[in-house]
């Protein structure tokens, strides 16, 4: 299946992206966990992203479609894959419909983390991430079991330099006035499943579940 997840920051897609990826086996390609490691790794590419990153405004179409031109020609996801943070602008969308288009294969599914703006900033300010992982944590709904701590690798976790209330504000404008319209592009063509994604997350995943099956 090729699918994606849109939503606002902080509604979930990271967290249920693993399961959904466990179960339908999957590459899940999360174009923000990409840019933060060319980032970190002070790339051209990471150089160019920073700025807007740190300003919680988007990167420029080019940029990111040449990551996942680049990372869709993985064998791995030939079959299928999950983006999770990619289209976020209509200019996106098109340019992935032409690039699976050439291979003969086009979106199964897009799956709407519809949630209140309001939850939303107890969810970012609280978040904590293993960077390598990109495994996310919560402080009050998620907590790990080592404070710091990343469960599986016992590597120290790290907070978003963007995952502040001030540049939340910038990131929430952001989707609004260029996401939402991905919503309305993929509603014509009958794709879009709504989730309550303000719900705990198991009963997000049971939905996830009934939508994908
Ligand atoms: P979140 O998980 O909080 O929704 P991401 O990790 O997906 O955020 O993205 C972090 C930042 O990376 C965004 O604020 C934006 O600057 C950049 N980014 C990620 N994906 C895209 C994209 N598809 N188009 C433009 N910018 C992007
Ligand atoms: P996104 O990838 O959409 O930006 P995340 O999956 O990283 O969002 O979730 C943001 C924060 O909220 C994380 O700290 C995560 O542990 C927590 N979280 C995720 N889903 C839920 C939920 N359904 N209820 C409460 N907290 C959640
Ligand atoms: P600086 O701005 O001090 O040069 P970096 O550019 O290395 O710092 O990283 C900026 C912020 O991005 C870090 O404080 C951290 O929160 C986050 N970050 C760095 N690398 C990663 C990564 N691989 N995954 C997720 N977040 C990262």
């Amino acid at each position: 299946k090729r699918i994606i997840l849109v939503g606002p920051p902080g509604s979930g897609k990271g967290t249920q992206s693993p399961l959904i990826k466990d179960e339908y086996c999957l590459c899940h390609l999360a174009t923000g966990d990409m840019l933060r490691a060319a980032v970190a790794a002070k790339t051209p590419l990471g150089i160019k992203a920073k700025e807007a990153m740190d300003k919680g405004e988007l990167v420029s179409d080019d940029l990111v479609v040449g990551i996942i031109d680049e990372a869709m020609k993985k064998p791995s996801c030939q079959k299928g894959f999950i983006l999770d943070g990619f289209p976020r602008t209509v200019v996106q969308a098109q340019k992935l419909d032409e690039m699976l288009a050439k291979q003969g294969a086009k979106v199964d599914k897009v799956l709407n983390f519809a949630i209140d703006d309001a939850i939303l900033e107890e969810r970012i300010t609280g978040r904590w991430i293993h960077p390598s992982s990109g495994r996310s944590y919560h402080t009050k709904f998620a907590p790990p079991k080592t404070p710091g701590v990343d469960d599986v690798t016992g590597e120290p976790l790290i907070q978003r330099k963007d995952d502040t209330a001030a540049v939340l504000k910038s990131r929430l404008e952001a989707f609004h006035i260029q996401t939402e319209p991905v919503i309305d592009y993929y509603s014509k063509h009958g794709l879009v499943v709504n989730l309550h994604a303000e719900k705990p997350p198991k009963e997000v995943t049971t939905e996830v579940q009934k939508a994908l099956s």
